[in-house]
């Protein structure tokens, strides 16, 4: 993976290598950190890069902040022009994917939130396809359980939690799965280790209701609108049980990293007929087209560098 040039660092813009935390940073002991996932897409027509829903992710980095008693002192608006400070800076002509971290910075021993200084940095690479295989993944349902909202909430995105998310991940590779999708503490469907879930049952578009335990993704809230405003399509918010995964007619994930990554088989068994359905061959392109400035209805999703 290439390094970035720069970072966002202690409220400047300095060279990447000079970026660095010590070794008993709290965030990294205690996993006492928020991070956001941003991306850039470079659309080569126009020149241009495009930043997706920038101040909507900042706006759940600050909320997520809260959940860890954190004060930035920035607004979604500030953390904008940080990274817009730093892209300039980069230059980048690609496909890129934007790292905010609000993090614990002080070093030293004790676990707590309070008393502790707040650190934000932000930095951007180019980008690598999160599950590579997007248009035919082979999902599993994960033995683990998502951290439930009493314990680590998920609707934060908070580093520690992401333990969680990396065991069910790296224990769907191990078995040859591409991902995996996990329950939450009573046993319905939450999301996948970096996305949201998705079924089409006769018709109906079905994702679990932000009370299930998952984070409340982006891309998710802008799939559902596409989907109720383009498409027509009925979109119901409910509880999804782990069997109706296997009867289900279309299965996707959505998220900033994945995009929309279409599931053809899961734990073994084909999903419909085994291949991309026709509810997410139409979202797919135009989500696509959304994405890099492609259509103006919804130009004001974008940002442009
Ligand atoms: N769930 C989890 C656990 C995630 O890490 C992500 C990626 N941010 C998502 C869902 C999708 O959220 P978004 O569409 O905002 O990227």
């Amino acid at each position: 993976m290439k390094l970035p040039g720069f970072a966002y660092f202690e409220g400047k813009i300095v060279p990447y290598s000079e970026a660095r935390v010590g070794v008993l940073t709290h965030a990294l002991n205690y996993g006492t950190a928020v991070f956001a996932g941003l991306r850039g897409f470079w659309n080569a027509e126009k020149s241009t890069l495009f930043i997706f829903r920038p101040l909507d992710h900042f706006r759940r980095f600050i909320q997520s902040s809260r959940l860890l008693c954190m004060d930035l002192g920035h607004t979604p608006e500030s953390l904008l022009e940080a990274t817009m400070q730093l892209l300039r800076e980069e230059g980048y002509r690609e496909d890129i994917y934007i790292r905010p971290l609000a993090y614990k910075a002080d070093e030293g021993i004790g676990v707590r939130l309070h008393n502790l200084r707040d650190a934000v940095s932000i930095c951007a690479l180019p980008f690598e396809p999160y599950v590579p295989n997007d248009t035919n993944a082979h999902v599993t349902v994960s033995s683990w359980r998502r951290v439930d909202d009493n314990a680590i909430p998920a609707r934060g995105k908070i580093t520690g939690s992401y333990v969680g998310s990396s065991i069910i991940k790296t224990d769907a590779h191990h078995s040859g799965f591409d991902e995996a999708l996990v329950l939450n503490q009573d046993g319905h469907v939450s999301e996948g280790s970096a996305e949201n879930v998705f079924m089409v049952r006769d018709g109906v578009l079905i994702t679990p209701p932000v009370t299930d335990d998952i984070l409340e993704g982006i891309t998710r809230r802008s799939v559902i609108q596409l989907a109720r405003e383009e498409f027509g399509l009925q979109v119901v918010e409910r509880s999804i049980d782990r069997t109706e995964l296997y009867i289900c007619d279309e299965l996707f994930l959505t998220g900033t990293a994945a995009q929309i990554t279409i599931v053809t088989r899961i734990d073994h068994r084909p999903i419909g007929n085994g291949m991309m359905g026709p509810v997410a061959s139409r979202l797919r392109p135009f989500y696509d087209d959304v994405l890099r400035g492609r259509n103006p209805k919804y130009a004001h999703w974008n940002v442009i560098v």
